[in-house]
């Protein structure tokens, strides 16, 4: 921790310790507290409070209560308080991308980039549509005087996991909040900082008390304490398909609406009209974002047979030349993986991949550079395989491609549909009209062309079979889903 060079206001962040949790306006600590580790060292940088079931039920009845007036909020300044949250977050966008760093293991440079500016465009975009949407509908029918009001449902829980802490936190409460919800929010564990800091910034912004809850805690006793409230009128959960059948479940005896995004196995169909280079540098760049942990990557490559022996060439280079490196070193383009217990999990995969018959063209080893030993560090892997290999099915979530040739454009259609992950592929041809017959043709939420891992907000982003159900995020689809639907009629 001595050698960081942090911005003093991140480091004031982090001494504050344990840090507490945000329930109902308040800093709370409880009786435990865990160690918040650097990947890139495995030396604590902080402590946080991990939260008691008790303290989500606390934080479920603020909630309520803070949804009877936050649901009655004239839109407008739910807007203008969302608008707040958003300059507060571009104000601090130094602080925030080096606890992203520091917490996940990501360079700073992919926070300033992308996790951090992204997840302050979420709360204006969606603060937009609170104040556009109609919240009353006159629907004209025959027999009945009668038109639809769109209410905010009441307490929204939120479950969130380790990769994208900030970003999927924006994208998760920005549009509960904007159509009125309150929202109990519980961070992974592992990486609780950034979401700990939204708090700070929700706070200074004048959320009322009780609006935004952040409590951190084990996913088995705090997490399990939420998903089980059966005051909570809407659940939203990030994380492994694993974990989300269990809140599935739970919730549906409660009868409770959840919305599921959960894990992927995303294809990439490489055509032989493909432009190599750029699919090698898309893709390369695509399986390395993040170290790999990103759910909607694209890990099983098809590629073309025409040119399969030109593609893994100029691709073993690229990932060969990948810098590893600390997160908040500038010339670092991939960080350690997260938790040392995920880079054990990959190397697992790996050495099963192998057994069940797959070549490691590169990668797969920690890196021979003594300085980055004591981190959570891989080298960028590429295997090359058969589609029945578990590791052309499974995700591994870290940064390991699976190579499968293709002959036939229908046929790996078919071949790569039989994935039951339905999160997002891409297709790379220079052929535009037949790419969007292909991508029509793929099974999932999402299907890009010519690039992978593409977001913009109004571009829905879903799922769909494992890879999850209930809504999806970044569109006015979404924030339509945080309204429930009340027909009021009276007869003619
Ligand atoms: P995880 O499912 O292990 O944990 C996610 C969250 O659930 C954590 O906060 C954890 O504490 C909590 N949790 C665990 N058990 C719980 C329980 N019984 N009750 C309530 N909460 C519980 O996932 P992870 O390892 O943190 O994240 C990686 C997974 O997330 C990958 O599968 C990845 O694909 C997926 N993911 C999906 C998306 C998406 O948008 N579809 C985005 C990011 C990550």
């Amino acid at each position: 921790m001595t050698q960081l060079t942090l911005n003093p206001n991140t480091l004031a962040f982090l001494e504050n310790k344990p840090l507490a949790f945000f329930s109902n306006g308040e800093w709370l600590r409880s009786g435990q507290s865990i160690d918040v580790v650097d990947p890139a060292t495995n030396q604590a940088v902080t402590q946080i409070a991990m939260a008691q079931p008790q303290d989500m039920n606390d934080a479920v009845s603020h909630a309520e209560v803070a949804f009877k007036s936050w649901g009655a909020t004239a839109p407008a300044k739910r807007q203008a308080l969302l608008q707040k949250l958003a300059s507060l977050i571009r104000r601090d966008e130094d602080i925030l991308a080096e606890l992203e760093s520091i917490d996940v293991g990501k360079p700073k440079a992919e926070a300033t980039g992308f996790d951090v500016p992204f997840a302050a465009d979420s709360y204006d975009y969606f603060a937009t549509l609170a104040v556009e949407a109609q919240y009353e509908v006159e629907l004209g029918l025959k027999v009945t005087d009668s038109h639809t009001v769109k209410k905010p449902y009441g307490v929204a829980a939120f479950v969130f996991p380790w990769n994208f802490p900030f970003t999927l936190c924006a994208w998760g409460i920005a549009p509960a909040l904007a159509a009125g919800n309150t929202v109990v929010i519980k961070p992974a564990s592992e990486t609780p900082l950034s979401t700990l800091y939204l708090a700070k910034l929700a706070e200074e912004a004048g959320f009322p008390k009780g609006v935004i809850n952040v409590l951190p805690g084990s996913g088995s006793v705090a997490g399990e304490a939420l998903i089980s409230d059966s005051r909570i009128k809407l659940m939203s959960f990030t994380g492994s398909t694993a974990v989300g059948r269990h809140i599935g479940e739970v919730c549906g005896r409660n009868l409770v609406p959840a919305k599921l995004e959960l894990g992927g196995k995303g294809a990439a169909i490489i055509c032989s009209d493909a432009d190599v280079d750029a699919a090698v540098e898309g893709l390369t760049g695509a399986i390395t974002l993040n170290a790999g942990q990103v759910c909607c990557t694209a890990s099983r490559w098809y590629i073309h047979d025409d040119i399969y022996d030109e593609f893994v060439a100029k691709a073993k280079v690229a990932f060969e030349s990948i810098v590893l490196g600390r997160g908040l070193t500038e010339s670092a383009q991939m960080g350690p993986i997260c938790t040392e217990k995920q880079l054990a999990k990959i190397f697992e995969c790996i050495g099963d991949a192998q057994a069940h018959g797959a070549t490691i063209v590169t990668g797969g080893v920690r890196p021979s550079d003594e300085s980055l030993s004591d981190g959570n560090y891989i080298t960028p892997t590429l295997l090359a395989g058969a589609d029945d290999n578990p590791w052309a099915i499974e995700e591994i979530f870290g940064p390991v491609s699976f190579l499968l040739k293709f002959n036939d454009e229908q046929e790996v259609i078919e071949r790569a549909n039989r994935n039951l992950y339905g999160l997002a592929n891409s297709v790379w041809s220079q052929d535009l009209a037949k790419a969007k017959v292909l991508a029509h043709q793929l099974v999932g939420g999402n299907s890009w062309i010519n690039a992978h891992n593409v977001f913009e907000y109004g571009l829905h982003y879903g799922a769909c079979n494992k890879s999850g159900c209930g809504g999806g995020v970044n569109s006015k689809a979404t924030f339509e889903g945080y309204l429930r639907h009340q027909s009021v009629a009276a007869v003619r």
